[in-house]
């Protein structure tokens, strides 16, 4: 299999091919078709797996397909930490390099005025912590109305971390409309019972 048989945008394979890919990963292969077909998905993928680009890369696509100039979020990634956050955001930046798309970054710990203001200038792709976001959305700088894709990231350990009331706050702001991707190490009853009120109809992977 390759990249170019998903039928993602040349702007993105452009981007995979400066990586040096030379194949997609097991999840990639998996999950890509799968988020390009609208499905809710719920993987089970350890990080080294590649589980970034199975999702930033059809998410990337869909939203270069759709071209808004809405300065509204239209990708959501919760991660549980500043540091899953910062390498999330910069595979999206990487791979959406040729396409335009803004990504902000949102994490605890640091004074919260520069993600007020780099988020006043439109955002596509927000990436965040559960509590930072709680924050934000407390205050009214992030609308999260016109949200097409919500992905949970590395899911068992937000539960770990006892993110679970953030997550289901961070809940009762989104569309019941979108897409959403829930990605995990670990599968147990937590995750199942989060799945439940979170996914429809989820296609499931595990690699
Ligand atoms: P992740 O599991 O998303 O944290 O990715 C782990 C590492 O694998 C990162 O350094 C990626 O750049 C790399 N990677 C992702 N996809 C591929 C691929 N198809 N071929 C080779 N390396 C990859």
């Amino acid at each position: 299999m390759t990249f170019a048989s998903f039928g993602l945008a040349p702007a993105l394979l452009k981007a995979v091919e400066a990586k040096g890919y030379q194949q997609p990963t097991p999840i990639q292969s998996a999950a890509i078709p799968e988020i390009l077909n609208k499905h809710d998905v719920m993987a089970g993928a350890q990080t080294g797996t590649g589980k970034t680009a199975a999702f930033a890369l059809p998410i990337l696509h869909r939203l270069h397909e759709t071209n808004s100039d809405q300065p509204l979020v239209k990708a959501l990634v919760l991660a549980p930490t500043r540091e899953l956050a910062q390498q999330v955001s910069q595979s999206f930046s990487f791979y959406g390099q040729h396409t335009h798309h803004k990504v902000v970054m949102a994490y605890g710990g640091v004074s919260i005025n520069n993600q007020l203001s780099a988020l006043e200038q439109g955002v596509d792709i927000l990436v965040a912590t559960p509590g930072r976001l709680l924050d934000l959305l407390s205050r009214k700088a992030v609308d999260l109305s016109a949200l097409e894709f919500l992905v949970l990231d590395e899911a068992d350990r937000m539960l770990d971390m006892g993110f679970i009331d953030d997550i289901k706050r961070i809940l009762k702001s989104v569309p019941s409309t979108r897409q959403t991707l829930l990605f995990s190490a670990t599968f147990d009853d937590a995750i199942f019972k989060l799945s439940q009120g979170l996914l429809q109809d989820p296609k499931l992977i595990e690699v």
